[in-house]
């Protein structure tokens, strides 16, 4: 086009486009030396009990920590790692260091808290994947039931996935792992997930919890756990930061929760006072 508003916008456009591939590609050339470096971290949110208040189970939530640009959180490379399929690399690595912390608990003697690992939907593809976790789980004596996967509520969504997702929590239970439903009710969620799919646990995604100020929020919320009650499926509220959420979900009998107003997530040595002043 001759048109030079049009050519300088496309220009922008261009520009930007550049900067943020360039940006992309720095990223991933870093990732392989940053992973033997471990520039990758894993943190630990607490999920506690409502009845008890008691922490029931963590969170492992990976961090960068970039030696110039500081602390990288997911959102800025989760993205990208699943687009270039270093993602299911980086969530190994995630888990074996989880594995390696349950190790030491055990060797020290402390009391075993269920962790839960996010899983990328690229491990989907084929049901084999699981049996690679399996192994490394076992290589660390970790027992059985304590540590979950979190899969997206996205997963569930891809017809093409669906039989795979199946067979593949089939194999997590065979394992001995634990499975959850993350993010639930982020996108249009179908009840119907539950029904099609075995898990353990839902979480109930942040987004519910933003404005229940209004009776029906609070309506949808309650219905939903306590369909989760009775299928047998636990239920964690994600995102908590003010107290009366906290007292609405108890009151219609949420079992866990994980939000800020508990503790954001933390390096492990924080996580361990952090429990133990519990
Ligand atoms: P997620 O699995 O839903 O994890 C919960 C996210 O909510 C975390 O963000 C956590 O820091 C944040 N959060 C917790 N409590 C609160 C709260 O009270 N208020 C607010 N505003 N946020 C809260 P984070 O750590 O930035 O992780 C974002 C997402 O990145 C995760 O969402 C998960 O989908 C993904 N992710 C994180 N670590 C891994 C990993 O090792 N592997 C994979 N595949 N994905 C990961
Ligand atoms: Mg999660
Ligand atoms: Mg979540
Ligand atoms: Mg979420």
């Amino acid at each position: 086009s001759q048109d030079p508003d049009v050519q300088q916008k496309c220009g922008f456009y261009d520009n930007g486009l550049t900067e943020k591939l360039k940006k992309e590609l720095e990223l991933s050339e870093l990732f392989e030396s940053s992973l033997k470096n471990h520039d990758f971290q894993v943190y630990l949110q607490p999920k506690t009990e409502l009845k008890s208040g008691k922490a029931a189970g963590a969170e492992a939530l990976v961090r960068w920590l970039h030696p110039e640009r500081g602390m990288i959180l997911p959102g800025d490379f989760i993205p990208l790692f699943e687009k270039n399929g270093k993602i299911c690399e980086l969530d190994l690595y995630v888990f074996k260091e989880v594995c390696k912390l349950l190790k030491r608990w055990i060797h020290e003697g402390r009391k075993l808290l269920p962790v839960s690992v996010n899983l990328s939907r690229q491990h989907f593809r084929t049901a084999e994947t699981l049996k690679r976790f399996y192994d490394i789980a076992k290589e660390y004596g970790i027992p059985q039931g304590i540590i979950e996967f979190e899969l997206t509520e996205s997963i569930f969504f891809d017809n093409k996935q669906i039989k795979i997702v199946q067979e593949s929590i089939r194999k997590m239970h065979q394992y001995g792992f634990l499975c959850s439903l993350d993010d639930f009710g982020s996108g249009f969620s179908s009840l119907g997930l539950l029904k099609e799919f075995d898990v353990d646990t839902i979480k109930l995604d942040r987004s519910f919890f933003i404005n229940t100020s209004g009776t029906k929020a609070k309506e949808v919320i309650r219905c939903l756990i306590e369909l989760a009650q009775s299928l047998d499926v636990q239920t964690v509220a994600e995102g908590i930061e003010k107290p009366e959420q906290l007292d609405y979900l108890r009151a219609v009998g949420c079992d866990m929760v994980q939000g800020y107003i508990y503790s954001r997530p933390l390096p492990i040595p924080e996580f361990e006072e952090f429990i133990e002043k519990m």
